[in-house]
């Protein structure tokens, strides 16, 4: 293969991988981004749950103040009716409350033991929770200062690259190289092989004088079709 084909193959070569650490890097975004997702919706789901263990603590209180004030209600009544002098009417009134309440009063001493038996149950299955959700956030943090890792070891290879790709586009003669950033720009590979006679780009036939003049490998041969750069491929 003549020099100015080895050139152009070599820097071929170097932005094919470029493109390759291109592509590696918008995985690595597109990871961080699914991570991140994964993060938040675990916070807030783990969020939710703490939110619910502090209702179901908060409505054993209000039942446990229920009673209390139940009891209380009860007791004051009792009281007035055992030491002042009230009018029969209202003594009776009093009466029927005191009776209504301490029918009441069993009930919602049970229901509040009960919330406070759940509450209490539930603030012990959280602790279990609360690890769990630990371990999962630190595993998705690990995998994400994983992804960060790669793509700063990504970006570092791509720098190299880049360097080392500028060297070979130097190497390439002058008036080539316009042709070759404008093929680049196109997509796809700029310099191709060519096989049974059918361009390795456009895949169209070409003409016999251009096979010629690859196979004689005296200067670098375009496709007549698409001006992509044409080798031989060794059979
Ligand atoms: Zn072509």
């Amino acid at each position: 293969m003549n020099d100015t084909l080895t050139r152009l193959l070599a820097l071929a070569e170097a932005d094919a991988s470029l493109r390759a650490l291109d592509g590696r890097l918008a995985d690595l975004d597109r990871e961080e981004r699914h991570l991140n997702d994964r993060l938040s919706a675990e916070d807030e789901g783990f969020k939710r749950r703490q939110d619910g263990s502090r209702a179901l603590r908060l409505s054993a209180l209000a039942k446990s103040g229920e009673v209390d004030d139940t009891d209380a209600k009860i007791r004051g009544y009792q009281h007035k009716l055992d030491h002042d002098i009230i009018p029969y009417k209202e003594m009776e009134h009093l009466r029927e409350q005191v009776t209504f309440l301490r029918g009441r009063l069993d009930g919602l001493a049970d229901e509040a033991l009960q919330l406070m038996a759940d509450a209490d149950a539930d603030e012990e299955k959280l602790k279990t929770e609360t690890e769990e959700h630990a371990a999962r956030r630190a595993r998705l943090e690990g995998e994400l200062a994983a992804v960060a890792r790669r793509r700063a070891e990504t970006l570092v290879e791509r720098e190299d690259l880049r360097a080392k790709r500028e060297e070979l586009f130097q190497q390439v003669p002058s008036h080539l190289r316009g042709t070759y950033e404008r093929l680049l720009a196109g997509g796809g590979s700029p310099v191709v092989p060519v096989m049974g006679g059918v361009c390795g780009g456009c895949h169209l036939r070409l003409v016999e004088t251009t096979v010629e003049k690859v196979k004689a490998d005296r200067e670098a041969v375009t496709c007549e079709h698409c001006s992509r750069f044409l080798y031989l491929r060794p059979a």
